[in-house]
């Protein structure tokens, strides 16, 4: 038998042992389940204006951009959606990618160089610490939201005049709901002439004023801004925010960008629609703080919810076969809500993941807590 198919039947039956499993389910949709475990915050995956733009730019350009942006894939959706996002978000250029996994591997592995240094907070997403661990530099991985512990690695770096060091946090980190101490991050990245790239795939469109994200409520500007498109924004895609120079360099070297097909131009067009409501619909932000008060409200003042100002409102078990029977218990109520077990989670550190969206509203939220009070046993 070929080393690969006894390889992967005893990963598979430890896997199921750790109770680990992770299993591909179809899912329908159904009108009367309460979905609290989409990422869709600001509830535009269904809006019927996206859904417009989105078949106005079919008609217009057709279903693929046929090329990737180098030969004849950049049209012009593609650049309208780009100056947009320059625009709001304050800088000189940004690039599209077709998800932020590839943004991040783009933007690390065309960066770093062998002599650098790379400080990942260690809860980052698994893109940009696959992305590190790859690359060619020294990675190093802080405690979490740990400015001093960053400090004290900064102390440790060799100085010498062909390092660069390039510091890498999420602003809002997708399974603690937490925000990232940008403020420290960007003083303590300045005094080493470091860069700070900031992903913002869960902060863009939820936090600051117009849905800037973490940096502009920080206020802040990081060197590298990714924003992803999958989240609030309620499609697919990310873009990279920076300078007019950086954006060059990576036209030139990054292959993520270079050899892969653009996004469809029609895609562009409902984003930009996207990109609109996020910025002229302030009530999908107000109605978050709204329903986060109701959650804070009709929970049992023993559940251990973490406080957080974003839509991630995770609750943490612990044990991971325990967590998977709460959410299926859950499940039969008609509620769904993630249950997220290691290794996207620290060991011992399994939860419920529940996000809030602005299409919810008070009598779910209602709904959710008194399920949960019920099924999750803090005795
Ligand atoms: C979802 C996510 C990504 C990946 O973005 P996709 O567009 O889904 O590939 C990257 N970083 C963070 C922090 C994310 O949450």
């Amino acid at each position: 038998m070929p080393l690969f198919n006894q390889r992967h039947h005893q990963a598979l039956v430890q896997r199921q042992q750790q109770g680990l499993y992770r299993q591909l389910k179809c899912v329908e949709e159904n009108p009367q389940w309460l979905n609290f475990a989409s990422n869709d915050y600001l509830g535009l995956a269904q809006d019927p204006e996206i859904i417009a733009a989105w078949q106005l730019g079919l008609d217009k350009y057709g279903a693929g951009s046929g090329a990737s942006p180098l030969v004849t894939g950049f049209q012009p959706p593609h650049a309208d959606l780009e100056q947009q996002l320059t625009e709001w978000l304050g800088y000189q250029r940004a690039l599209l990618f077709n998800s932020g996994f590839s943004a991040n591997q783009a933007v690390l592995f065309t960066l770093l160089q062998a002599q650098d240094h790379l400080f990942q907070d260690k809860l980052n997403h698994a893109s940009l610490i696959e992305a590190g661990m790859l690359s060619p530099a020294k990675m190093k991985r802080f405690a979490h939201n740990d400015v001093t512990a960053l400090a004290r690695q900064f102390a440790t770096m060799n100085t010498d005049v062909d390092t660069a060091s390039l510091v890498v946090t999420e602003g809002v980190f997708s399974m603690d709901g937490d925000c990232a101490p940008l403020a420290l991050l960007r003083q303590i990245t300045e005094q080493h002439q470091s860069w700070l790239m900031v992903d913002d795939a869960h902060g863009c469109g939820v936090l600051g004023e117009a849905g800037q994200g973490s940096c502009h409520l920080a206020g802040i500007k990081a060197d590298i801004l990714v924003v992803t498109f999958g989240k609030a924004f309620g499609i697919q895609g990310a873009a990279v925010l920076c300078s007019q120079e950086t954006a060059e360099y990576l036209i030139q070297f990054a292959r993520h960008y270079i050899y892969s097909t653009a996004m469809p131009p029609a895609q562009a067009v409902a984003l930009r629609q996207a990109c609109s409501l996020i910025q002229t619909q302030p009530w999908r932000r107000e109605k978050l703080q709204a329903l986060s008060g109701h959650l804070d409200h009709y929970l049992d003042n023993s559940i251990d919810l973490m406080p957080t100002i974003t839509p991630i409102k995770p609750i943490i078990i612990g044990d991971s076969t325990q967590t998977m029977a709460i959410a299926t218990q859950l499940q039969q109520r008609g509620i769904k809500v993630g249950a997220i077990r290691p290794p996207t989670v620290p060991p011992h550190s399994a939860r419920l993941r529940i996000t809030l969206t602005a299409n919810h509203n008070e009598t779910d939220i209602r709904q959710l807590a008194v399920a949960i009070n019920e099924v999750v046993d803090v005795g």
